[in-house]
């Protein structure tokens, strides 16, 4: 039988595999998402599974025509507080002070998935084979122009001239390239709970203590996500022998921000472990979202630096052709500086030792005594630094 030929391959049919492959088709190449489960539409459920996007983020879904699909399911986020240890540790950003009506959106990352999927069945181009993985490939390196060709699990045969792997943390495809990654363990265990409270319109908390870090996320104006970061050895504290919840201990922490707290409700738990593959590409090959960084939640960065990385990849398409060594120079340099943020903010913002206490209190007043280092600070963390080609500041 001969091969079913395509521009690009596409491993895992996650957020980030759907993005690509819409983008893929949009720009009139021939893709095609290879996904070991079944494609279907998602079932409905009764709670919320918080996913933060920046403002960046929101700016790339806008440019790639999706923006108005996800529209109605977003809950924006205006103004954002971080706490570390005490009171004096306190820093506070409004959208307002960078000319931003929102700091970025919260959405159900089912919802999300199923606004991808809905999307991409109405563009050409995409060919889905569902229950199927890759179970060999190889690359024919003797032509200039060499081809990818991949072995399907159900003997299918296909040929590419790219593969971009998305298929998740545990990619066989790493593996069989003996990729390796980076990983870091951060001995604590993320639970994330919905519940009900009153607290202050689209105004997220981030708090640093001895016990973790705790994140309050709303999605609706009574509505609250908390997302409990909690060190391994301090998770008996916060739950009982039933496994419920301690709500004094909940209650303590969020106090200042957060009054009735009530119909707390478990969604997810996973422990925290950082994964950082050290190659975003190996020839042909490309690594985007959890195959190439699984990160600690602290910035909510995942999926946003994935956004960012499809971009560069769509911007270094031309006629067809990508230019992979500018594009994984220009990723690497990307997530070096998430991921120098990420360990800034853990290391320091979160470290319980003295150092990073008095460090913690310097950063912090620091960014409260100027203005402009703030808000220099806040754009950093949105990712709108140094971005011209897209209008800041107007209405999404
Ligand atoms: C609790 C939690 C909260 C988070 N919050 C945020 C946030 O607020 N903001 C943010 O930016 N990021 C966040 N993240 C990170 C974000 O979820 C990830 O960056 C994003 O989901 C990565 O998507 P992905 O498509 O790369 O991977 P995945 O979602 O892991 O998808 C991989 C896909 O590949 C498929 N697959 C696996 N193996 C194979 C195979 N062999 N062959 C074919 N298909 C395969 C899987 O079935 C799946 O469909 C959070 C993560 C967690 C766990």
């Amino acid at each position: 039988m001969s091969n079913q030929k395509f521009d690009f391959s596409i491993s895992g049919a996650g957020l980030v595999g759907c993005l690509v492959a819409s983008q893929l088709s949009k720009a009139g190449l021939k893709c095609c998402l290879i996904e070991k489960n079944t494609i279907r539409d998602i079932p409905s459920f009764n709670n919320y599974s918080p996913l933060s996007l920046n403002y960046r983020s929101c700016l790339i879904l806008k440019k790639f025509g999706i923006w108005e699909n996800i529209l109605p399911h977003l809950y924006p986020i205006k103004n954002l507080k971080i706490k570390s240890y005490h009171s004096l540790n306190r820093l506070e950003f409004n959208a307002q002070d960078i000319n931003l009506n929102e700091l970025g959106y919260v959405i159900d990352r089912r919802n999300l998935l199923q606004e991808f999927l809905n999307y991409i069945k109405s563009l050409p181009n995409i060919k889905i084979f569902d229950q199927e993985s890759i179970n060999s490939f190889q690359e024919n390196a003797e032509k200039k122009d060499h081809k990818l060709y991949a072995k399907l699990s159900s003997g299918l045969s296909i040929e590419s001239k790219y593969l971009i792997v998305s298929d998740g943390v545990e990619s066989k495809i790493k593996h069989k390239l003996n990729i390796k990654s980076l990983e870091i363990n951060y001995s604590q265990v993320s639970f994330v709970f919905n519940s009900n409270g009153l607290f202050e319109k689209n105004n997220a908390i981030q708090i640093f203590n001895k016990f973790g870090i705790f994140a309050a996320i709303p999605y609706g104006d009574k509505k609250i996500n908390l997302i409990l970061t909690i060190n391994k050895k301090d998770i008996p504290l916060f739950f009982n022998n039933k496994n419920e919840i301690n709500d004094i201990m909940l209650k303590n922490i969020f106090n200042d921000h957060i009054k009735e707290l009530s119909d707390l409700n478990f969604v997810s738990q996973y422990d925290l472990v950082t994964s950082r593959s050290k190659d975003v590409s190996a020839g042909k090959i490309i690594f985007l979202g959890n195959s190439s960084q699984l990160l600690h939640p602290v910035g909510a960065q995942g999926f946003n630096l994935a956004i960012r990385n499809i971009d560069s990849l769509m911007n270094f398409i031309d006629k067809g052709k990508l230019d992979i060594t500018s594009l994984t120079n220009e990723i690497n340099s990307l997530r070096e500086s998430v991921f120098n943020n990420i360990d800034l903010a853990t290391n320091i913002l979160g470290g319980d030792k003295l150092p990073s206490k008095v460090m913690s209190f310097f950063i912090i007043n620091l960014l409260k005594s100027s203005k402009s280092m703030k808000n220099t600070f806040l754009k950093n963390i949105l990712g709108i630094n140094k971005f011209s080609y897209l209008n800041i500041g107007t209405d999404i």
